[in-house]
């Protein structure tokens, strides 16, 4: 926590301009991802945890090609995008960047979906969590889908319908209140072009990459497994951020 408040501080310290352009945006674009994952928006953060720590859950191997090839390639393909499309990543944030996704070419949709979503699915999983949430994020689940076994149930099951590679979300809405949703490829909920859009709490990663040596095709176990990783002292942080005003 006091990593994520000396970021926060740091970001605002350096975007005294910027500020002044998100003040007028959505309640939920005012919070940069440096607020939250640590560092930068642009760039791929150091894994969390070794590749072999989220098992028996997630294999090691699936851990380091997803991370080593996958999502560094998102990465890096989101910064030629950047280039290409004269993004100045030092004075835009990520945050914005998607919410205006909509006048970028496809790639940069892509990539900068796949670097945000794989930087938050990082960062949301720990080896051996022990708690369920509690507190303002607890009372959240439970007002807007009556208990959280209903909202396992009800994720779990955006996740498992997904048809094709995506991601299934629990997100908060501009309304404050929260809500599950699924996203095609990379999009996220951030984006203009999203069905339902809002700030994303939790991203599950449903691609075939995310699972395939371990589970094949049977992705009802991995969503079911994935369940013992969430690391919801991370999620209850974020949750506690985005509804500040
Ligand atoms: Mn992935």
């Amino acid at each position: 926590m006091a990593n994520i408040l000396q970021n926060r501080r740091q970001f605002l310290t350096k975007s005294g301009k910027a500020g002044i352009a998100l003040a007028t945006m959505p309640l939920f674009s005012k919070i940069a991802p440096s607020n939250l994952f640590v560092i930068s928006d642009f760039q791929q953060q150091p894994l969390p945890y070794a590749y072999n720590a989220l098992e028996p859950f997630i294999d090691a191997l699936t851990m380091e090609i997803h991370y080593t090839k996958h999502a560094a390639g998102y990465t890096k393909n989101l910064a030629d995008a950047c280039i290409a499309e004269k993004v100045n990543t030092t004075a835009t944030n990520l945050s914005t960047l998607l919410n205006t996704i909509s006048n970028y070419s496809v790639k940069m949709r892509n990539n900068a979906g796949g670097h945000y979503n794989h930087e938050l699915f990082w960062q949301l999983m720990k080896p051996a969590p022990t708690n369920n949430p509690t507190g303002p994020l607890a009372a959240a689940i439970e007002k807007a889908f009556g208990s959280f076994t209903n909202f396992k149930a009800a994720f779990s099951d955006s996740a498992k319908t997904r048809f094709g590679s995506g991601w299934a979300w629990l997100i908060i809405k501009n309304d404050g209140e929260l809500a599950i949703c699924s996203t095609p490829n990379q999009d996220n909920p951030l984006m203009d072009i999203a069905e339902t859009k809002g700030f994303p709490l939790i991203g599950l990663d449903v691609w075939e990459h995310a699972y395939y040596l371990k589970y094949q095709n049977k992705r009802p176990d991995y969503i079911n497994n994935w369940w013992n990783l969430v690391n919801w002292d991370f999620v209850q942080n974020r949750y506690a951020l985005a509804i500040q005003k």
